[in-house]
């Protein structure tokens, strides 16, 4: 089941620059029947165990994020670009496979104790994650795991978001 996933994702050679083979989740997301069983693996994961929010992050982790959530009956967290969120915002800066940046959320999104569960499309380095991770411990959200759709085995994100759990559905 997993690996009909794993053949959905396209390969972006060099994009988005020179060096990075990018794990483009689109041709996936745009197949109805795929896009449902990668919602309800991860859903079927986390349902019972209490989750309160999903935090999605900007942009491909809003997608997967969103559905999560909604099959969860949990709620939906922004995690977003510098500028973006209109409210006051905790920020956390992070450096990614390719570049820096940093990631904003609104200081009243999590309350202490919620159970929080983090998502994106890919981890790679996990400095992306990893961020996201250090701005809901600072709100003193439980993080119950990090989800994503892609984990880039060799780059050892799982490593820097421990002790979080991680959980990815397609390994490379
Ligand atoms: P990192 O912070 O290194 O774990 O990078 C993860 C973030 O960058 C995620 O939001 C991904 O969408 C994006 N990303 C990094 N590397 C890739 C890649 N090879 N293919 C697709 N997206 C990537």
């Amino acid at each position: 089941m997993v690996e009909d996933l794993k053949k959905a994702i396209r390969d972006v050679p060099d994009f988005p620059k020179k060096g990075i083979l990018f794990k483009d989740i689109t041709t996936l997301c745009k197949d109805p029947a795929l896009f449902q069983r990668m919602v309800d693996i991860l859903a079927h994961r986390y349902i019972g165990k209490g989750i309160d929010l999903v935090v999605g992050i900007e942009a491909r982790g809003f997608i997967i994020g969103a559905a999560l959530a909604y099959k969860l009956g949990a709620g939906i967290v922004l995690v977003r670009k510098p500028g973006k969120l209109p409210h006051k915002t905790h920020k956390a800066s992070y450096s990614l496979e390719y570049g820096t940046d940093t990631l904003e959320i609104h200081q009243d999104a999590i309350e202490p104790g919620q159970k929080v569960i983090i998502a994106d499309d890919l981890l790679a380095t996990g400095g992306t994650a990893g961020a996201v991770a250090g701005l809901v411990n600072k709100m003193h959200g439980k993080i119950v795991e990090c989800a994503f759709i892609v984990e880039l085995d060799d780059l050892k994100g799982r490593e820097k978001l421990a002790p979080a759990p991680v959980f990815s559905l397609i390994k490379y």
